[in-house]
């Protein structure tokens, strides 16, 4: 515990950072906890957590209290927030305010990090805002000497937006909300299936006061009939519109998702009830319908996998803007673009999120959504029109630009893949188009004639592919065979005999190499000569030209939920190594990305490699970390070791090792969780991601729609994959990506973007430097692990 009055900062005494968690608490908040609190003990910080959010600012005493390394072990499994949060009223007043101040000098605090929503952070800038008066008046009442405050005079604080409705302007998703996203979803899956039996409609409430967010992103995750957002309320005749959807299909079930902020054109609110009497009404459709408010469920269980290497990276990033900032520096906060992790000045997203509630507030509707990020708009658009299909022609193009666009699906099954391809379908419907699936990969179209004339090969049917939403697996079929494989000249010949206009492929790193052995055969066969797209999906993540691939955000949850089940057992042991395999191919992404979500002692994988000592050097880690564990967690330790890192040392050949080296003084297992990692019921963060980049590649065929064959085989972009770069959601031209961008012989990008996280999980595991084996690919030195992350 920290001592009440501590003498001033003094120049060589090692910086204090501070971390707090604030406003309503949200899945992930520990992990940031955990990574600021190891991150800055590694660079050479003290640091110290704020009990119960400013509540215990101004309080000060033993609610400020010091943190050591192990204080936050298997903290990233833990759900709510550990150091505490509470609304503080006192904080709302400059008297609170000054009091605070006064805590943080008497401690000796230089950087203060938040994790909290837009009020904690707009508090925080406020404080921030007034700090120089604050001191001058601490100093002038005589409650602090000039002395004291002098050292302090700049006050370094970055925030780290902690909430679950995603609310906050400048980035694209808060700590916590794609948990609750989850949460959400899970519920909306198992309602889905009593209205189903029952041939009922569920009016769902979900939070959002002032953000649709969870309520729009639900909605496309479960293919919800209907959905109300306080940002883009439904023009006048939406009761009619809401109607025609459940006659014009005929379906069993209807979904509609309320945010609790929802209101029509005139701000008048949209409840649950409304909803419920206009489906259940005796002279309209007179659906039995029943009304289900989520309520605080949504803020509850545990954190996903993407919210736990969220919370992580932004930890660390904000210890690096501490440690970065200047006098002049603005205030930061830690933003999420993409796939891009950036600093963003504070005062300008506090400020942008009010104004989306000032717009919201005066019925500038346009304005508020464009005040949303991209993402935002860009899913909304793909939800309107997958729920359009059907029932308006507006966006239908004349019959002249029809295009034929065969969909496949090649490799092994990942999440988000059925996804993808109904939304595929119901945008091609909603233009004019007609979707024609492919069953079973090139292997299914190549066969087909012998056995199943017709089967193979067929238009797709709304009916059928509107309950695709969520399902796993791949619904039409994959398979691994390349074109090549099958004969190109026949299957050239079949392109010609169905007549495609375009191609859409749906697969990994097979329908990689299957769209570049299509693209170079284009100067052979005519029929060839279409556009054609690949959108990325396989749990490995290894596809070139794209930093996330559909699927792998599915499988990590499955493994963190495997690794955290698998750490309790150990529970009552205490002593426990387990070794577990991932999947993942060549790429060590998974490994890596599971290993920063689970807090892995080490992460094994085919781009570093494993040697012998390497081994010795971490069970040598591992005995000094059994040696001196004060039992602060119960839970095991996890070693991730990817299937393909070593020829030699398989997981249960280190276990072993381990084992034998331990000489009794811990257990080492393996343990390989195998094809679970495909995941049962895709995430829903790949569920909507494949919504909405399977639209746009559609919109990506389309731009081709008039080209002659010449054309088509000269411009680049013509054959492409869509991916996430960075900040950006671009279309790489293939020609480009297989030449640059492939390591064919490793079947994986020639530059991971992951790489540089390994150092991350290293540092906050506190592995040591370890001897690296010699690789071609990544040159491991002592100064990596200082620098940047992404
Ligand atoms: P959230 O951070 O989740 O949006 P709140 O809006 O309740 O949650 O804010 C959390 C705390 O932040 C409040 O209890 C209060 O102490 C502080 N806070 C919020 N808004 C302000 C403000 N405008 N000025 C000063 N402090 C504020």
């Amino acid at each position: 515990m920290a001592p009440a009055h501590l003498p001033p900062a003094l120049p060589g005494r090692k910086r204090r950072i501070a971390m707090m968690t604030s406003g309503g608490d949200s899945q992930g908040m520990n992990g940031a906890t955990r990574a600021v609190v190891r991150m800055a003990i590694d660079r050479g910080c003290e640091v110290y957590c704020i009990k119960e959010g400013y509540e215990g600012l101004v309080k000060g005493g033993d609610q400020i209290q010091k943190f050591e390394w192990p204080d936050v072990r298997g903290w990233l499994s833990a759900n709510g927030t550990l150091i505490g949060t509470a609304r503080c009223m006192a904080f709302y007043e400059r008297p609170g305010r000054l009091t605070a101040a006064k805590n943080m000098v008497l401690n000796g605090i230089d950087a203060l990090i938040i994790c909290g929503g837009d009020g904690s952070l707009t508090g925080a800038d406020k404080f921030r805002s007034e700090w120089p008066s604050l001191l001058e008046e601490l100093v002038a009442t005589k409650q602090l000497t000039a002395e004291q405050t002098e050292p302090f005079k700049h006050l370094n604080i970055v925030g780290l937006v902690g909430s679950i409705d995603n609310d906050m302007s400048g980035t694209d998703a808060t700590i916590g909300c794609f948990s609750a996203l989850t949460r959400i979803c899970e519920l909306v899956d198992c309602i889905e299936s009593t209205a189903l039996s029952h041939s009922r409609a569920f009016v769902v409430e979900v939070m959002g006061r002032h953000c649709g967010w969870l309520a729009l992103m639900a909605g496309v995750a479960c293919g919800a009939d209907f959905v109300f957002i306080p940002e883009k309320p439904r023009a006048g005749n939406w009761r009619e519109e809401m109607c025609k959807i459940h006659r014009k299909v005929g379906k069993r079930q209807t979904i509609v998702i309320v945010a609790e902020g929802a209101h029509d054109q005139e701000g008048n609110k949209i409840s649950p009830d409304m909803i419920k009497d206009l489906l259940a009404d005796k002279n309209g459709l007179a659906l039995d319908t029943r009304i289900t408010t989520l309520g605080h469920v949504q803020r509850g269980g545990k954190a996903c996998a993407f919210d736990r290497y969220l919370a992580t990276l932004q930890g660390v990033e904000a210890v690096n803007a501490v440690l970065d900032a200047t006098p002049e520096t603005p205030t930061p906060f830690i933003a999420i673009t993409e796939n891009k992790i950036t600093r963003k000045p504070l005062v300008q997203a506090v400020l942008d999120t009010k104004e989306v509630t000032k717009a919201i507030e005066s019925r500038d509707f346009d304005r508020a959504m464009s005040l949303r990020d991209t993402e935002f708009s860009d899913m909304y658009n793909s939800y309107m029109t997958t729920t359009a299909t059907g029932l308006n022609d507006s966006m239908r193009l004349p019959p002249t630009k029809n295009m034929r666009i065969a969909i496949i699906h090649v490799g092994a099954p990942a999440g988000g893949v059925n996804a993808a391809t109904r939304a595929a379908v119901a945008y091609c419907l909603t233009r004019g188009h007609t979707p024609i699936a492919i069953h079973n990969g090139f292997a299914g179209f190549a066969r087909h004639h012998d056995d199943k004339p017709l089967g193979a090969v067929r238009e797709f049917d709304w009916l059928e592919v509107d309950g695709w939403a969520s399902r796993g697996g791949s619904e039409i079929g994959m398979n691994r065979e390349t074109p090549e494989e099958s004969g190109m000249e026949l299957i050239a010949s079949l392109f010609k005999q169905y007549k495609f206009d375009g191609l859409f492929i749906i697969g990994g790193f097979e329908a990689f190499h299957s769209l570049s052995q299509l693209r170079k055969a284009r100067d052979q066969y005519s029929s060839l000569c279409i556009p054609m797209t690949l959108l990325p999906a396989t749990i490995s993540n290894n596809v070139p030209g794209s930093e996330y691939s559909l699927g792998s955000d599915t499988c990590l949850n499955e493994l963190i939920s495997y690794c955290d089940t698998i750490k309790q057992s150990a529970s009552a042991s205490r002593r426990r190594v387990f070794v577990i395999e991932t999947q993942g191919g060549r790429s060590g992404y998974v490994a890596t990305l599971a290993g920063l979500a689970v807090g892995a002692v080490a992460v094994y994988t085919p781009e570093e490699g494993i040697s012998i000592d390497m081994l010795a050097a971490d069970i040598q880690h591992l005995r000094e970390a059994f040696k001196t564990d004060r039992g602060q967690s119960s839970s095991g330790r996890l070693i991730l070791v990817n299937e393909k890192a070593s020829k030699v040392y398989s997981a249960r050949l280190i276990a072993d090792i381990i084992r034998d080296e331990a000489h009794g003084r811990f257990e080492a297992r393996d343990s390989i969780p195998g094809h679970v990692q495909q995941g049962g019921i895709p995430s829903p963060m790949d569920r909507t991601r494949a919504v909405r980049l399977a639209i746009k590649c559609i919109e990506q065929l389309e731009a081709f729609e008039d080209r002659t064959d010449e054309t088509i085989r000269q411009d680049p972009q013509s054959c492409t994959v869509i991916g996430i770069k960075g900040a950006s959601v671009v279309f790489s031209p293939m020609k480009v990506v297989e030449a640059e961008e492939t390591d064919w012989a490793n079947r994986r990008p020639k530059n991971e973007f992951w790489v540089e996280l390994k150092h991350t999980v290293d540092t906050l595991s506190g592995r040591p430097e370890v001897p690296r084996p010699e690789s071609p690919l990544v040159g491991w030195k002592a100064k990596d692990r200082k620098r940047g992350l992404i």
